[in-house]
């Protein structure tokens, strides 16, 4: 049979292919597949060039039983564990005598999984707390303090905020999810960063004045507009406020500023950016990588008491890749924290590579 037949057949094929003869050596195979595996093109006998066992053995099972066969191939691209479905189909007639191997890359499907089990069963835990909490005062309410006004009281006070928290954990899954459903539609709109920023301070002074916080704002003049989506970047800031306030501790200064830069580094564009600075107990580096993990938290504990549901800063990270902008996040222990946005300040700007992942 014709080595030049076996290789326009498997260049044909969108993925990495090879063509293994009767006698079980590679009679050819396409760029793609000598991308996986450089010994794939030099007609060696297929046992020594893929030398997983899964492999060989479907490979015997369709030469000797004719049916279609799969297998599973892994592969080691530095780092990087790439898991690969191969279909093994027999290939007989028109002078071509032998194996179709196709490799498909299924790795980011078995991560996409793994992420969507991880968030369900993130999402439980975080709704089965509240509920646990709220069942075991419904039952304390039934007997032991039937008749105890006061227990009664404090009770349906904590039944009230644990409801609450359900409540905003709720919003917020429901806000990351309607992010993520447009998150490939650039927002349209003109928008004027110092409005949101003074009516984000002016909706949280009360907040401030409860933790005894105070804040500081200050902007250049006549700044131009973005093009964004307003009540997402009024979400933005006030997630970022908000926090700042609430991990700053008692009697937090939260400073924010909003400045120009002529080039962003990262952007490769001029940009806006907009710091929202607190001085207070900062956070170790360690953790900076992960804060826009969806439920990642440096101490659960403190973030339930105050009432955080730990999607805050993912569903910031989700804006700002809608609008092509970016989160940086500087801290020193025992001196403050510092989350700047930086936005593209304009439309057809070119995307980022490497912003937040
Ligand atoms: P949460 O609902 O827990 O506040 P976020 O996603 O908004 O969730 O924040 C994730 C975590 O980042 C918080 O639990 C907290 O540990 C940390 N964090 C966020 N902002 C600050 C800040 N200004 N200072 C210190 N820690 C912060």
């Amino acid at each position: 049979m014709s080595l030049d037949l076996a290789q326009s057949f498997v260049d044909g094929i969108p993925l990495p292919s090879v063509f293994v003869g009767a006698d079980a050596r590679i009679m050819a195979a396409n760029k793609a597949a000598l991308t996986l595996n450089a010994n794939a093109g030099q007609q060696r006998p297929f046992v020594l060039v893929f030398r997983q066992p899964g492999l060989i053995d479907a490979l015997e099972a369709c030469l000797v039983q004719g049916d279609r066969q799969s297998a599973v191939y892994h592969h080691h691209d530095g780092p990087h564990n790439i898991r690969y479905d191969v279909t093994f189909s027999k290939v007989s007639g028109g002078g071509m005598h032998g194996v179709l191997l196709c490799f498909t890359d299924v790795t980011h499907m078995l991560q996409a999984d793994k992420m969507r089990r991880d968030f369900v069963a993130n999402v439980s835990h975080e709704l089965r707390t509240p509920l646990t909490a709220i069942l075991g005062f419904i039952e304390t309410l039934q007997g032991p303090a039937r008749n105890d006004p006061e227990a009664q009281e404090r009770f349906l006070s904590t039944m009230s905020s644990e409801a609450s928290r359900m409540n905003r954990l709720v919003g917020d899954l429901l806000s990351l999810s309607r992010v993520e459903e447009n998150a490939r539609m650039r927002p349209t709109a003109s928008v004027d960063l110092d409005q949101v920023l003074k009516s984000v301070l002016r909706n949280l002074s009360t907040v401030a004045e409860e933790n005894g916080g105070t804040f500081t704002y200050s902007a250049p003049e006549a700044l131009p507009m973005v093009v964004g989506d307003a009540d997402q970047l009024v979400q933005v800031f006030m997630n970022l406020v908000e926090n700042a306030l609430k991990y700053g501790g008692q009697g937090t200064h939260v400073d924010v500023h909003l400045s120009e830069t002529p080039r962003d580094h990262v952007l490769r564009t001029p940009a806006l950016l907009i710091s929202v600075s607190d001085n207070g107990p900062g956070i170790d580096s360690a953790h900076i990588p992960r804060l826009t993990e969806r439920f990642y938290r440096i101490d659960s504990h403190r973030s339930r008491e105050m009432g955080g549901t730990g999607l805050g800063l993912a569903i910031v990270k989700h804006i700002l890749n809608r609008h092509r902008g970016r989160l940086q996040i500087e801290s020193t222990l025992g001196k403050g924290s510092t989350f700047t946005v930086i936005l593209p300040k304009k439309q057809e700007n070119r995307a980022p590579s490497g912003t937040l992942s």
